[in-house]
């Protein structure tokens, strides 16, 4: 019994991941297969193969008592939320599979490729070592991937190999353009909007660019998902800033971090000292409230390590 596990808020890379490992052990011949992510994956991505075989259901993890246990795009055992826990109950062998450079190596067997744009592409080198046919399901899943984590190749991570291997995935039939059109060209109208009530508290100062929403402004917008809405994408655009941080307060009190950061510059060090991780140009962690002083102990972290790499 193989379980496949990925990240609470899933993204591209989370539900590209899991997808396209299901359909590469089906392809081996494994039946006993079961997806699991805490958060219901969002309807942008429900175009992905087997989206809807991605069950939250701590009960059925339960019954179902994983032999084994693939954990996706994660780089501590946190990320996997409540169905990783639910799945450890029974002792299984746990398999990491990651590209975030604060990774944890907390499984029994770590595959962490740094190196790696997505873990889709660590994904895609499996499927050639292990001579499975490229359908355009798999392509699909892992195309996904590759073009939410590099923003449709546009981040400093993107390598000729990378751009070979997308070229190799459309080779496989797969639209990019209606992949970008749906997981990055798109968003629902509650979103922008959300953004307008965050964009009113901007600040820029020692070129670092940040917004916050209050649990009021949260609850007033009529965004249904958890998050800034990807904002901070927006904010790391500001010519005059080097690094990006926005902030959301939850209602328990605690304060969503999500941090961006230009070319040259690193915020996975920051994120990961506040118990979160990522990449260094993408990175986040959820840390205790109040919202005021928050805001003031990741500004000042940001501060001193914009200072350090400065030179
Ligand atoms: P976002 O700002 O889009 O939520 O996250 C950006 C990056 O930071 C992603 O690569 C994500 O995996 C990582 N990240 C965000 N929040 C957390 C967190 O709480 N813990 C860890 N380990 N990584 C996070
Ligand atoms: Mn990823």
């Amino acid at each position: 019994n193989i379980l496949l596990v990925t990240h609470i808020a899933p993204d591209g890379d989370a539900i590209g991941s899991i997808t396209a490992m299901a359909q590469m052990l089906e392809e081996l011949g494994v039946e006993n297969l079961l997806l699991a992510c805490d958060d219901p994956a969002k309807v942008k991505h429900d175009f992905i193969p087997m989206f809807d075989r991605i069950t939250a259901d701590i009960d059925r993890i339960t019954a179902f008592q994983p032999d084994l246990v693939i954990i996706l795009d994660c780089s501590d055992e946190r990320r996997g939320g409540k169905v990783f826990q639910a799945a450890l109950s029974g002792s299984p062998i746990v398999v990491n599979i990651d590209h975030h450079i604060t990774n944890l190596k907390f499984a029994n067997h770590n595959l962490v490729r740094i190196d790696a744009a997505s873990t889709t592409q660590i994904i895609y080198d499996l499927l050639l070592d292990w001579r499975i046919d490229l359908s355009q399901d798999i392509a699909t899943s892992l195309l996904t991937g590759l073009v939410t984590d590099t923003l449709c190749f546009r981040t400093s991570n993107v390598t000729p190999r990378v751009m070979q291997v997308a070229s190799e995935l459309m080779s496989a039939g797969v639209s990019l353009s209606f992949i970008t059109e749906r997981t990055v060209n798109r968003r629902p109208v509650e979103a922008v909007q959300y953004w307008a009530t965050q964009l009113g508290t901007l600040q820029l100062e020692d070129r670092i660019v940040w917004t916050y929403a209050t649990k009021d402004m949260r609850r007033r917008s009529r965004f249904k998902s958890t998050g800034d809405a990807s904002l901070v994408t927006l904010l790391n655009t500001v010519w005059e800033a080097d690094m990006a941080a926005s902030f959301v307060e939850t209602g328990d009190n605690q304060v969503e971090v999500s941090l961006r950061a230009k070319r040259g510059y690193d915020v996975s060090g920051v994120a990961y000292d506040l118990g979160g991780g990522g990449h260094p140009a993408a990175a986040g962690c959820t840390i205790a409230g109040p919202l005021d002083s928050a805001i003031q102990l990741v500004l000042g972290k940001l501060r001193d390590a914009w200072s350090d790499q400065t030179g």
